[in-house]
């Protein structure tokens, strides 16, 4: 049985894998990113979780990461995402020098997920979609059956978190104003209510708590308003046959899906039956996704 090494790098933790050819994990590692620990010993630990999967049946490893990639290179370009001193990273070099015998690919961490759930996802099937992870940022990924991922001119296409949805609205990380990742975010929800009630909470929590607070059910009922906006937008420049919700704000679903849809609904000028779906594969996505780049180049 030939399989691959799945890596999802992560702001927090790296995550492993061992991936079959149907998208089932075997084994699975993991080691703490680490704060501040510098590139050098993000790669060591990044080499000791693949040490920990390697065996005979390995035929090449996958590796999703924060920021731009260039993923014929396998590098990181100008901007490393949220792990310090990650920018210019040579990824695939490095990891090469350990491992010198397998093949290796890095492509970015929203493309990964993207490919995981139009492999064995909620995209399987679809002969295009857009996919949005909402997490701490917003990632995206665009796909279509005859290009494979839209990695753009200058590997920073699919930026879908980095599109303005307000002009000259909150300042966002990556230098401009206004973008998507200020308003539909995980962490723009619970930075707005920190600013509304001078008080922290948690981002499930006010999902939950807009059944019965004011406060929180005008903040959801925004962000809801805000992603139809966006669908529609989605919608209108690529006319996908899908677009695909992830990352942890899918996890509260129940307080604002089925108003997302009304409200799009409402927006839209010619729905055509765009399939608006949530991911599946939440926590092992990057896993997956990142193995399945190894099949795809080796077969
Ligand atoms: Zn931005």
């Amino acid at each position: 049985m030939e399989n691959t090494i799945g890596i999802d790098l992560g702001g927090t933790s790296i995550k492993g894998g061992v991936v079959n050819a149907h998208g089932e994990i075997i084994r699975k590692a993991e080691r703490d990113t680490g704060k501040k620990v510098g590139k050098k010993e993000v790669l060591n630990r990044i080499k000791l979780v693949i040490k920990d999967l390697l065996g005979d049946d390995i035929i090449g490893i996958g590796l999703g990461s924060p920021g731009f990639i260039d993923s014929n290179e396998g590098k990181v370009l100008d901007i490393g995402g949220n792990i310090e001193d990650w920018a210019h990273t040579d990824i695939k070099g490095e990891l090469s020098k350990e491992f010198p015998n397998l093949p290796i690919f890095v492509e970015n961490d929203a493309n990964v997920a993207g490919i995981c759930e139009g492999w064995i996802g909620a995209g399987k099937g679809f002969r295009s979609f857009a996919m949005l992870t909402l997490g701490t940022g917003v990632g995206g990924c665009i796909y279509t059956e005859k290009e494979g991922i839209w990695n753009g001119n200058n590997f920073q296409g699919a930026e879908l978190g980095h599109t303005i949805l307000y002009p000259n609205g909150r300042e966002c990380n990556c230098g401009q104003k206004g973008c998507v990742e200020r308003y539909i975010s995980g962490a723009a929800v619970e930075r707005i209510y920190e600013e509304m009630t001078g008080k922290f909470k948690k981002g499930k929590y006010i999902f939950k708590d807009s059944l019965t607070n004011d406060v929180d059910r005008e903040l959801v009922d925004k962000f809801t308003q805000d992603l139809a906006i966006y669908i529609v937008s989605l919608k209108n420049i690529f006319d996908p046959e899908g677009i695909i919700i992830g990352g942890g704000v899918i996890n509260s679903r129940e307080y604002w899906w089925e108003k997302m849809i009304k409200y799009y609904k409402e927006y839209i000028n010619d729905d055509k039956g765009l399939k608006i779906v949530p991911a599946i594969y939440q926590n092992d996505a990057g896993i997956i996704g990142a193995a399945k780049i190894v099949f795809n180049h080796i077969k």
